[in-house]
């Protein structure tokens, strides 16, 4: 039941090789151990974007790096790992760049953001299980998960899906050619609202 959703095998790649440049290989095997995901000891998803990487292992990965190294160790983690998802899907998916980069051929750069960040909704929903769509007010950008992987079945008191934070950043931080965001999760499944809502403050804070 838990299995039914699936990120592309490159992205549960994408989350264990960036967890290993930190803890290294050990630390890693430690952590697949502790969450019961033994499987993947020494074997890796495939570097590939078949969807089978179910959004429970997403989720207990991140539950062990919270588990392991408290909340400021899985953000560091989850900031990491969203950043190599998001470059590894710039260069492994066929034309996305380009396509990004033509949607996002507007002139004001907060059109260029907005462009981008509805670019990427779509481009997420149609790679993955993942269902985001896009609101926005006067000085925010909401990206609103309503089927999250990160925190698939988690229950928290706080917001968890760090890792969905770290790909907005550096979304963010590529459409605008390097300007940086104040970026938030407000709402979040795990503490029982309906989506997981992320703000993206829509003036850059350098
Ligand atoms: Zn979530």
């Amino acid at each position: 039941m838990s299995d039914e959703f699936f990120y592309p095998n490159i992205w549960g790649r994408s989350i264990l090789t960036s967890a290993e440049e930190i803890l290294g290989d050990k630390g890693v095997n430690a952590l697949l151990n502790l969450v019961g995901l033994t499987q993947y000891i020494g074997n890796y998803p495939a570097d590939n974007i078949k969807k089978e990487f179910p959004f429970s292992h997403v989720a207990k990965i991140q539950q062990g790096l919270w588990d392991m190294y408290g909340s400021k160790g899985a953000r560091v983690f989850a900031t990491r790992g969203g950043e190599q998802t998001f470059q590894h899907s710039l260069s492994k998916y066929d034309k996305v760049q380009k396509a990004a980069q033509a949607a996002m051929a507007i002139g004001s750069m907060e059109g260029r953001m907005k462009a981008g960040i509805v670019f990427f909704s779509k481009f997420f929903n149609a790679v993955s299980d993942q269902v985001v769509h896009i609101e926005e007010d006067d000085t925010h950008w909401k990206w609103i998960i309503e089927r999250c992987p990160v925190c698939w079945e988690r229950k928290a008191e706080e917001p968890v899906c760090h890792l969905a934070v770290g790909v907005l950043n550096a979304a963010s931080n590529w459409a605008s050619g390097g300007h940086k965001y104040r970026i938030q999760e407000t709402e979040c499944v795990a503490m029982g609202d309906p989506n997981c809502v992320i703000m993206i403050e829509k003036q850059p804070i350098s």
